[in-house]
């Protein structure tokens, strides 16, 4: 796979895309219909190659990994456990997959990787030392058990009827969608959680943890600090006041949960072949571990863009960051 195809070194020997970050159509104005549509079935694309999967996920998750609903109404440790065990799994798999595929077995090598540097192993900034160990260690002892707690705060609303549920057959429109809102929630949720992470006070106490990579790879996706991950899931929420059926929220929790490994990745792509390359299209939060003012949220609702934060990868756009921190006085 040849990668001059998609981009180049810049001078400081970083792998940059040549194509510019976009959010997408959804919010374009005015519309633009054949675009959306592309976008909406195209590949990458609003349906694929994560949002259909993730509802379908949350449907198996739902049907073979969670106890019956009554199972909530009476707290207990057994149930708890449960989940707590099903939500590691998940996590292990997802994260593991990504990090043993691209950095343990090293499938493409330095393909494709944005900063050709592998994860440090002496590093004082880290946890024992070592990026991958330090990430490790704050995604399973704060992030799954603060995942896990929401879930089982709601699980047990739902059963208790505090979270108002939705029945498939009696709401079959709202609860397809729902599907939909879900990636909205999931987006809009992160960039206002991400923002006030930012917020000095907080950041040193809380986010400066998950920036400690500047150069990350899977595992440091969910690696922050307990306040970040309070901060982060609380998006779940959500449910007290929508009503939805706990697929819904098990669509939103899962992906909140596994999601940022693919953000994470450190690669542009994921060579598939001799020929292909899938886009992974994270280039927008790897740029905001670089130069972590901007680009607070990626996806398709352009926040970043309305706020004035955004950073398109090009020369322009680091010009333009550049005066906005001499503007500061930074
Ligand atoms: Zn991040
Ligand atoms: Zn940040």
């Amino acid at each position: 796979m040849d990668e001059s195809k998609f981009g180049a070194e810049d001078s400081r020997g970083y792998w940059a895309p040549d194509k510019r970050i976009s959010y997408g159509p959804a919010f374009a104005w005015p519309p633009q219909p054949r675009a959306l549509l592309k976008w909406f079935f195209g590949f990458p694309g609003y349906l694929f190659p994560w949002n259909v999967p993730y509802a379908i996920a949350a449907v198996l998750i739902w049907l073979y990994l969670t106890p019956p609903l009554e199972t909530f109404e009476t707290f207990s440790l057994s149930w708890v456990g449960i989940i707590l065990a099903r939500n590691y799994f998940l996590a292990v798999c997802v994260y593991g997959a990504w990090h043993l595929w691209l950095y343990i077995w090293r499938k493409q090598d330095t393909q494709f990787k944005y900063n050709r540097n592998w994860p440090s192993t002496d590093a004082t900034a880290f946890t024992f030392n070592n990026q991958t160990y330090d990430n490790m260690f704050w995604t399973l002892a704060s992030g799954v058990p603060i995942w896990t707690a929401y879930e089982v705060l709601l699980l047990w609303s739902y059963a208790n009827g505090y979270a108002t549920m939705i029945n498939p057959t009696d709401n079959p429109v709202g609860f397809i969608a729902l599907f939909f809102f879900v990636p909205f929630v999931h987006e809009v949720g992160f960039y206002f959680a991400h923002r006030s992470l930012h917020w000095p006070p907080l950041y040193r106490i809380a986010h400066k943890l998950h920036h400690r990579n500047v150069n990350p790879g899977p595992w440091s996706g969910l690696s922050m600090h307990p306040i970040e991950h309070l901060i982060y899931f609380a998006s779940i929420l959500i449910f007290f006041i929508v009503p939805s059926h706990p697929i819904h929220m098990i669509n939103l929790a899962s992906r909140l949960g596994v999601a940022p490994a693919q953000g994470h990745t450190g690669f542009d792509r994921v060579v598939m072949g001799e020929e292909t390359a899938m886009d992974t299209s994270y280039y927008a939060h790897y740029l905001h571990h670089r130069y972590f003012e901007v680009n607070y949220a990626d996806g398709m609702v352009p926040l970043d863009k309305w706020f004035g934060s955004f950073h398109d990868g090009s020369p322009e756009a680091d010009e333009a960051m550049k005066a906005r921190r001499l503007r500061r006085g930074v």
